[in-house]
């Protein structure tokens, strides 16, 4: 007998008919004569709905109102999700993340899992219920209801099965599993029977959301076997494992895209020691999270420093900057929204010389122009142009010999 921790997103539980589905997989899985824990999204995109409706109501939304009104939807589906099982004839019982013992810190909206006390979850389980367990969300240390960051459920069917101590962490989503690039950009993208933590770190890291990417993290340092399959078709989908790819293999696994970037850059920085420093100690004392940093090469004693933040900290992180222009005696700051990220990721890179040329060539011969590049030893990522982000994937897509 295995115990199963079974993750279902927004389009498996996203109306009646998929719940009644979710209700029969679970059911067979139970009578198969393994244990389950469901974890579940809030319905098709009511998570993006219940956004909306605040937008609506008010342009000020204390984070911690925010986070109360975003766990309804969680809640609408695991109670759902709950009565599917029981109709199926299961013992069931649906639990918030609080119930659930998930605590977290004060952060709200991206709030961090401290601990795991899951009591009532191994009580039901002892008991022989199938416990359905609300995810993304969590009670803080100060008592109040957080939530985890957008895609969060996978964090929290991550969190249980190492807390649990599962033989399994299975996430059901809406394609078959991790692919090649993703499936909707790139039509002749592979699926990818099976993938490292670190590849698939670097993918959630840049845009590849099929999984997020602190579910990733929380699975690797916890040892969680992590399968990614479909909810639609049922068939075996990816497994996220732990191990070096063989010489084999292709060099490059995939290629991710991300628009959800804006780019920060900050003109005629003095070029003396700890003037970065202070800058960037403004932007995270201002809790804004940066992903990749330039400094250009200093010319007449200054330089410029370009950096990228999510779209929705563009302003904050600009206004920052702004706030210690004098101070600092910087120049000209400007956050660009219309920026783009493509990314190969690939463990064979390590090995083989040449990606990079072949990355910018492809990009040259057609025509797009490379604003940022980062690399670590197993990705490389450039800033484009956000509208030429379909084209550049696809392109690398096909160059790198991915292409189905
Ligand atoms: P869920 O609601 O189930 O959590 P998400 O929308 O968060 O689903 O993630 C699934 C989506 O991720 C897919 O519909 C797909 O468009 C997108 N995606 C992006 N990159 C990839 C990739 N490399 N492989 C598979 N899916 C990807
Ligand atoms: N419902 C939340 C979101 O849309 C969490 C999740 O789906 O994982 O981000
Ligand atoms: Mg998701």
């Amino acid at each position: 007998m295995a115990l199963v921790v079974q993750k279902y997103g927004g389009t498996s539980v996203g109306d009646a008919e998929r719940i009644r589905a979710v209700a029969e997989h679970v059911a067979r899985t139970v009578r198969g004569g393994d244990q389950v824990v469901v974890v579940v999204s809030a319905m098709g995109k009511s998570t993006d709905d219940l956004l909306r409706l605040a937008d609506e109501v008010s342009s000020v939304k204390p984070k911690r109102e925010l986070d109360m009104l975003l766990t309804a939807g969680e809640r609408i589906s695991m109670s759902l999700v709950s009565m599917a099982l029981a109709g199926q004839g299961l013992k069931t019982a649906s639990f918030t993340g609080s119930q659930a013992g998930i605590i977290t810190d004060t952060d709200h909206t991206r709030a961090k899992i401290l601990e795991m006390r899951p009591e009532r979850i191994e009580e039901a389980l002892r008991d022989g219920y199938t416990p359905v367990v609300a995810g993304f969300q969590g009670v803080s240390t100060d008592r109040d209801i957080t939530t985890l960051g957008r895609g969060g459920s996978d964090v929290t069917a991550v969190a249980l099965a190492a807390a649990l101590k599962a033989d399994v962490c299975e996430i059901y989503t809406d394609v078959t599993g991790v692919y090649s690039a993703d499936p909707r950009v790139v039509p002749q993208a592979r699926r990818l029977a099976k993938i490292s933590f670190d590849e698939m770190m670097e993918m959630a890291a840049t845009g590849g959301r099929v999984l997020m990417l602190r579910s990733v993290e929380f699975a690797r340092r916890h040892g969680v076997p992590l399968h990614v399959r479909s909810s639609f078709t049922w068939e075996p989908g990816t497994w996220v494992v732990e191990e070096e790819v063989s010489m084999e293999e292709a060099v490059v696994s995939a290629v991710t895209d991300d628009t959800s970037e804006a780019k920060i850059t900050v003109a005629n920085v003095p070029d003396r020691p700890g003037l970065a420093a202070r800058l960037f100690r403004e932007l995270a004392d201002k809790g804004i999270n940066l992903d990749m940093i330039v400094q250009n090469t200093s010319e007449h004693g200054t330089t410029d420093i370009s950096f990228t933040v999510e779209k929705g900290d563009a302003e904050a992180a600009r206004l920052a900057c702004e706030g210690v222009r004098e101070l600092l005696e910087i120049g000209e700051i400007t956050a660009d929204l219309g920026i783009g990220r493509v990314t190969l990721v690939g463990a064979g890179m390590k090995s083989n010389a040449g990606i990079t040329a072949k990355m910018f060539e492809t990009l040259a011969s057609h025509d797009i122009n490379i604003e940022m590049i980062s690399t670590s030893s197993i990705r490389i990522s450039t800033i484009i142009r956000g509208e030429r982000v379909v084209e550049a994937v696809r392109a690398l897509h096909t160059a790198f010999g991915l292409d189905a």
